[in-house]
């Protein structure tokens, strides 16, 4: 039997967890502003209630099938002495992903009563219990190790407990989502189980860590988060406590890679791995709200402008590059190989929602709303069973999304976030009503001592008009705080990164009862101050023009383009709508005209703008020309990688200096081109696109990764014997982060009836970065030409262009 202690939801959003429990008398800090819990608030709309329900009915299905198939469930059955054997997955951390799962499964058991998940969960708790040492110890890579003589230990662990934590045991960060997921349980079921396991290993954790203790910081941060949930459901303050004792250890003399080459409170600049940085953000929010700190403010205010002001895509995605799996420095936002973590994306929602639950300003929902809408809606299909890692703003058709990843934090952050997302909805504080998201639903609103429902009509993203209906018993007093998107406000971004090319006089138009009402508006809201009486109506509509985007002109790879955006949404051009699949050589004007049109066919219903383009093509002289005007079809970028891969471009050129023409029929393009590792990217080589630098992200490459200290090669078949007596060839280099590097040694050869010749060079073979290595050699006629690389021995290498004349 089931029973639900309704009395303990009282408050549930997200991962913010505001428990009805009894906090210490002494201890009152708080967020100013609360959230209206996600189990307050039904949605009734199209958009994302059918997201919400595919997440209960597909995603964490799969979600707990791949955990058992991978062996994730089996590690905490060996642990717990129910199975025999090794620890049977990948990486230390796999025990995140349970309880990641475990955490949305309880969201989501809240809107979609299930006993057959229940009694599941149920199941997974019990082993996860078993598993757990009897100090209180959990992780299972260590404990079934130690049952075969310490065989098995993950390198990344050291022998002793914790020692490796803040290099790459993920001890910790295990245990932080193991807290978020307990806290969740408890509060979705009542059920205590999984609360007294993370109790009794939060109680380990606060005897061997702390001042004068065992003084490790989280490698990877999120546990900072979770013992905040666990103070808040017990009111015990030594959870806090312990959350700011993680924080203030940090730095200042660690790596920047996970933020701890300075202490938190010295930190103003977004640095290192984008995901560890939200979430330790995150953290330093709560401890800064609860705790009332200035320091902690100061630190996360200046990182936030750090961020908007120049290392967030116009998409919201953050962490642009993947050596780090991180931010690179301001402007450097390339779109094709933008990393654009979905966790970072949902733990930068996490980092906003607080801003706005500290400030009340709406800058800090315009950032959540544009990152839920694109880059965060990116990383899960339609059909809710694939997943993307990185969310580029363009392909040539390399990307796809993925079923499960060896590596699966993305997914299992998915399974836990969307069933959450009405909790963003509605905020409240004792006298104002923030409406935020305009999204469908009915909800119960509680604010200071009184009840009621209200409930939103709309049919947004695709439409601005919006209907709020407050049903009070009798007339209550508050604020309606609607938020003003700064979209419709002329402001693409706070900030200024990106901006609307031109200017939307359509003015936002509010009614009351039918009503005219003129708008007040404070820290981006309209203020709608009065006693409502049952059956006040609010209408208005936010007007929604096709916008034109341009970027700061300092993030090069977006230099005379511009993108395209309707209301929240930012528009790509993918290939089934244009052009027979070719995108990449697409160029827009900037006058270009739009319409719009709602096709409820596509992608399951969505409004798709259209305008007029052309493509360009490079001539055998080197210019480029504009072929004949074509119509150009775009779709809500989230929607993007639905229909197969293929190529898709956010940031269209508008001018023939930016654009990728279609090859000329020059010798290498008429070419067949094989190599010793055929991939989807070989077609880089003769695409006559070349890079700025051989670091160049922008264009396209062709390399051998992972593949290193050893021979390699590219060819190209000619259609019939030429003479040739030149070629230059343009080095691929990533480094110093990345894996590839300039090879040792490189050397043409060319085939003489079949026989393959080395040619005679004039002088000696260059091989350097950022330029093109030409040589010239004595006049050959051939049928095939084969350029031989020799990798380094410990790097691969790439090429970008290979020119033979
Ligand atoms: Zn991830």
């Amino acid at each position: 039997m089931r029973i639900l202690n309704n009395l303990l939801i009282v408050s549930v959003v997200g991962t913010i967890l505001f428990s009805g429990c009894v906090r210490k008398a002494s201890f009152t800090g708080e967020y100013p502003i609360k959230p209206v819990p996600f189990t307050s608030v039904k949605l009734t709309d199209n958009f994302w209630a059918p997201r919400i329900k595919k997440n209960a009915d597909v995603t964490i299905p799969i979600a707990f099938h791949y955990c058992e198939t991978t062996g994730r469930i089996k590690n905490f059955e060996i642990a717990g002495g129910l199975d025999t054997g090794r620890f049977q997955t990948l990486f230390p951390f796999d025990d995140s992903d349970v309880f990641k799962i475990i955490e949305g499964a309880s969201y989501s058991l809240q809107t979609f009563p299930d006993p057959k998940l229940d009694a599941y969960l149920d199941a997974i708790i019990y082993k996860i219990g078993l598993a757990q040492e009897d100090d209180g110890y959990l992780y299972t890579n260590r404990t079934i190790a130690e049952m075969h003589g310490g065989g098995g230990l993950h390198e990344w662990a050291n022998k002793n407990r914790w020692e490796n934590d803040s290099i790459s045991s993920h001890e910790l960060y295990n245990l932080g989502h193991l807290y978020e997921a307990a806290a969740a349980y408890y509060q979705a079921t009542g059920k205590r189980s999984l609360l007294e396991i993370a109790l009794k290993s939060a109680d380990l954790v606060n005897k061997d860590f702390g001042w004068g203790r065992t003084k490790v910081y989280p490698g990877h941060q999120v546990i900072e988060m979770g013992l905040i949930k666990l103070y808040r459901v017990t009111g015990e303050k030594k959870y806090l406590d312990l959350a700011r004792f993680f924080l203030d250890v940090r730095g200042p003399e660690g790596q920047q890679y996970n933020q701890a080459d300075l202490r938190p409170v010295d930190q103003t600049k977004a640095v290192g791995h984008s995901v560890r940085a939200t979430y330790m953000y995150s953290g330093m929010a709560d401890v800064a709200a609860i705790e009332d700190d200035s320091s902690y403010l100061n630190a996360i205010t200046r990182i936030w402008e750090d961020i908007i002001y120049g290392k967030i895509y116009l998409t919201g995605g953050i962490g642009a590059t993947g050596g780090n799996e991180g931010f690179a420095g301001p402007f450097v936002l390339p779109n094709m190989s933008a990393y654009c973590e979905t966790c970072a994306s949902i733990g930068d929602i996490f980092f906003n929602h607080r801003l706005f639950l500290l400030h009340g300003q709406a800058k800090y929902i315009d950032i959540l709303e544009k990152t839920l809408y694109n880059s965060m809606l990116s990383g899960v299909s339609l059909s809710a069973d694939r997943f993307f890692y990185p969310n580029p703003l363009e392909s040539n058709g390399q990307h796809e999304r993925s079923a499960w990843f060896g590596c699966a934090c993305c997914p299992s952050n998915i399974v836990r976030f969307v069933p959450a997302i009405p909790g963003y909805v509605y905020a409240v504080t004792d006298k104002e009503l923030y409406i935020n998201l305009f999204i469908s639903n009915e909800a119960d609103i509680t604010l200071g001592k009184n009840k009621f429902k209200i409930s939103q009509k709309t049919n947004f993203p695709w439409d601005g008009k919006v209907e709020i209906s407050v049903k009070p018993e009798k007339s209550i007093k508050f604020d309606m705080m609607i938020r003003i998107p700064g979209w419709a406000l002329n402001e693409a971004i706070p900030g200024g990164l990106y901006k609307f090319s031109d200017l939307n006089n359509d003015s936002v138009k509010l009614l009351i009862n039918g009503e005219p009402y003129e708008i007040i508006m404070a820290n981006g809201y309209a203020v709608i101050s009065r006693k409502w009486k049952p059956g006040d109506k609010v209408e208005f509509e936010i007007p929604m023009p096709v916008r034109k985007v341009i970027a700061d002109e300092r993030i090069t790879d977006d230099i005379n383009k511009m993108a395209v955006q309707r209301g929240p949404l930012i528009y790509c051009a993918e290939w089934p709508d244009n052009n027979s699949g070719s995108v990449l050589n697409m160029l827009i004007k900037k006058d270009a005209a739009f319409t719009t049109e709602f096709i409820p066919s596509l992608l399951e219903g969505a409004e798709v703008i259209k305008t007029e383009g052309y493509q360009t093509k490079r001539t055998l002289d080197g210019k480029i020309e504009m072929l004949n005007e074509e119509p150009v079809t775009m779709i809500p970028y989230a929607l993007w990688n639905n229909r197969g891969a293929g190529q898709m471009m956010v940031w269209l050129p508008t001018s023939t200096r930016s654009t990728r023409p279609l090859p000329a029929a020059t010798l290498a393009f008429r070419s067949k081109v094989r190599s010793s590792k055929m991939t989807k990217s070989l077609n880089a080589v003769n695409d006559q696109i070349e890079p700025l630098s051989s670091s160049d992200h922008s264009v396209l490459y062709y390399d051998w990764w992972p593949d290193k200290n050893k021979g390699e090669w590219v060819e190209y078949d000619f259609e019939k014997p030429v003479t040739i007596s030149k070629t230059k060839v343009y080095w691929f280099d990533d480094g110093p982060d990345g894996s590839c590097r300039i090879p040792d040694e490189w050397e043409i050869l060319y085939l003489n009836g079949n026989i393959w010749e080395p040619v005679k060079a004039y002088g000696r073979y260059k091989v350097t970065k950022d330029e093109w290595n030409s040589l010239s050699f004595k006049p050959v006629t051939a049928s095939a030409i084969k350029i031989k690389v020799k990798l380094n021995t410990d790097f691969s290498a790439g090429i970008y262009e290979w020119v033979v004349e």
